[in-house]
């Protein structure tokens, strides 16, 4: 008989499947089941709107079968068939739309992304040297059967098949160069598959497993007691659940049944924090169930960890970890998407998808974004749990993207209050604020501990202020980022202005006689480019001396950027330091005198001073011997 060939896209489809290797092999099986779900969908659809169509609901099923000796893995089910010109129309071309941008995902080389999407009826070759399809289809009284070993072409013949429906009949390739084909003999892998890809597959899928018990063997032993022995016997097994948690309503799925899915499917063995459903309809229908867990994987500040949602068409899996439904800010949220919009098949419009998948995406922000501000409202105590793990991935995403994100995230972070002792957000520090306020004001250092004894605190606590403690890494980035929050700019207490006096005031603390110049003057010289300026200040209360910085760049971006290994170029962000002296401390007027008398000994007070002020506010001093030196000269 002749060859009929295959149209020419459908060709080098085939020699790719043949050819090429891939990590997805195993997805033949949940494409050939696929199909033979859809089938069967079909048929029961006639059943519906043809009464005169007699199809028993309970009796349709798909049955997926091995014979090792025969090498061959069978998927048979009892939907609709095909005819001899079915079979030409649709198993002798690939792609029936969009087959140009099929064209482009090969020749971009994007190999894998068969593997993920998968190509339907062909990809039976990925694991097949030889298919045979026999199938009639229902009130045909004629069954048809199609072979073809690969590229070079297929026939169709008349074949004997009882009922209607289609037999898949996969003829396993040998084990070669180190790829294992003998597996998908193995009835426990084919099972595994099912689960894996098929669970949700809305017909039964039935095989034939070996059972064992153990069974009396109707001897007794010695003690009189009845012999066992370990039987084994086949038994007809549905293998897949059919109904999947997030197409149930509701009040159908309590949310510790959710749990429990969620601790088994996503492998964690703690409860999720919370559990958020969605139930879409609109441009693109979809069911999802989201959720936010409690403890972050190990990996996952690392490259390691791979975000993603479980992506199902209509109970079928597509993809393991889709990242282009999960906002990158969320990127901790496990769960499934699953929507009948999305085919299977990538070689349907790409594009669409793209759109498809980027409403999806928009709308699981919004969703995500409401659950974390209602359990930061209602249940803080959950909250705090999950901001121990995520509250650093969150200050993280706003820096990311220059705060394009600003907007989703702001409220949900968190900062130490000095007043309240303990982690508020934004909106409660804003909601605080006295009349006469108009800024926010937050203290860095490295610790709360030592925000607390910074110098230049005090007075902003004297006012009746609340001030934000910046102890993480991504603090200073976060409030440089945002700038402000409804309306109100961020204030470093360590920075020039913060904003506290009256223009008045400002004018009186400028004004320094001839003799307070000399002295800022001099310590200027003895410390040189070390600070940018010397200031006196009539401000700091308590304390005799403090450190604060001019411009952009903070005390503890600077020891950020100092603590990136090899970082050559970013130790050269540098804060510009400013030294601040209470005008009203003694130290001062013992500087001042020694200014005046012995030069020598007023040096080594300015370098104590400024040692002191570098000391307080916990960065590193450059030379712990010289400032050493300079304490034993006053003795
Ligand atoms: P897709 O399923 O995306 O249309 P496939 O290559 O998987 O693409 O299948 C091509 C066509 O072959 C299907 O659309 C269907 O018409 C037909 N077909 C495949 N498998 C079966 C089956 N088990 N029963 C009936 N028709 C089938």
């Amino acid at each position: 008989m002749a060859k009929k060939q295959f149209k020419a896209e459908s060709k080098q489809l085939l020699d790719l499947m043949i050819n090429s290797i891939y990590t997805h092999r195993e997805i033949f099986l949940r494409e050939i089941i696929s199909n033979a779900s859809d089938a069967i969908d079909k048929l029961h659809y006639k059943s519906i709107t043809e009464p005169d169509i007699a199809v028993a609901r309970e009796d349709l099923l798909i049955r997926v079968s091995a014979d090792p000796e025969a090498r061959t893995v069978t998927v048979s089910d009892n939907g609709i068939g095909m005819t001899k010109e079915d079979m030409d129309a649709n198993l002798g071309v690939i792609a029936h739309s969009g087959s140009l941008e099929f064209k482009k995902g090969i020749e971009s080389a994007d190999v894998d992304i068969i593997g993920q999407f998968g190509v339907g009826f062909y990809s039976s070759f990925l694991v097949s040297d030889k298919v045979t399809v026999r199938s009639k289809a229902y009130g045909q009284d004629q069954a048809w059967e199609w072979k073809s070993e690969g590229a070079d072409g297929y026939t169709v013949k008349e074949c004997q098949k009882d009922g209607f429906g289609t037999d898949v009949i996969m003829h396993i390739r040998p084990n070669a160069d180190g790829e294992d084909f003998d597996q998908y003999l193995d009835d426990y892998v084919l099972q595994m598959l099912i689960k894996k890809y098929s669970d949700y597959v809305r017909w039964p899928i039935h095989m034939d497993l070996e059972k064992g018990a153990m069974e009396e063997t109707g001897e007794v032993d010695e003690e009189g007691n009845p012999k066992k022995e370990w039987k084994t016997h086949r038994e007809d097994t549905v293998v897949n659940s059919m109904v999947p948690i997030w197409q149930r309503p509701k009040d159908e799925a309590t949310d510790e049944e959710c749990f429990k899915f969620y601790q088994e499917k996503f492998r964690d063995y703690e409860d999720p924090v919370s559990v958020i459903r969605v139930n879409a309809e609109g441009a693109v229908s979809y069911r999802a169930m989201l959720f936010i867990p409690k403890a972050a994987p190990y990996n996952f500040y690392s490259r390691d960890f791979e975000p993603g949602l479980q992506l199902y068409s209509s109970g079928v899996m597509i993809m393991d970890k889709c990242k282009d439904v999960l906002p990158e800010c969320f990127r901790f949220v496990r769960g499934v998407v699953d929507s009948p919009d999305l085919s299977l098949n990538i070689s349907r419009e790409i594009l669409q998808h793209d759109r498809q998948l980027s409403t999806i995406k928009a709308n699981i922000e919004k969703k995500i974004k409401a659950e974390l501000a209602r359990l930061m409202a209602d249940e803080p105590e959950k909250y705090a749990e999950f901001y121990k793990s995520f509250g650093t991935q969150l200050k993280y995403s706003i820096v990311d993207g220059y705060g394009a994100k600003a907007d989703v995230l702001q409220d949900l972070i968190m900062f130490h209050s000095f007043e309240k002792d303990k982690p508020i957000s934004l909106r409660e520090y804003r909601d605080a604020m006295p009349e006469g306020q108009e800024k926010i004001y937050y203290a860095s250092a490295d610790s709360v501990a030592r925000a607390k004894q910074l110098p230049q605190t005090e007075q902003v606590r004297e006012k009746g202020f609340d001030i934000l403690c910046m102890s993480e890494e991504a603090d200073d980035f976060v409030v440089k980022t945002l700038r402000q929050y409804d309306g109100k700019d961020f204030c470093d207490v360590a920075g020039a202005d913060l904003g506290l006096e009256t223009e008045e005031e400002k004018k009186e603390a400028d004004e320094r006689d001839e003799a307070e110049r000399t002295v800022t003057d001099f310590v200027k010289e003895t410390l040189g480019d070390r600070v940018a300026a010397v200031k006196l200040s009539r401000k700091l209360k308590t304390h005799p001396v403090c450190l604060s910085t001019q411009g952009e760049v903070s005390l503890e971006m600077e020891k950020y950027f100092a603590s990136i290994p090899g970082g050559i170029e970013s130790n050269k962000v540098k804060a510009q330091r400013v030294l601040e002296i209470n005008a009203d401390h003694p130290a001062y007027a013992a500087l001042k005198e020694a200014v005046f008398s012995d030069q020598e000994k007023a040096k080594a007070m300015a370098e104590i001073m400024y040692g002191q002020a570098v000391l307080v506010a916990g960065v590193p001093m450059d030379d712990v011997s010289a400032y050493s030196d300079s304490v034993f000269k006053l003795f």
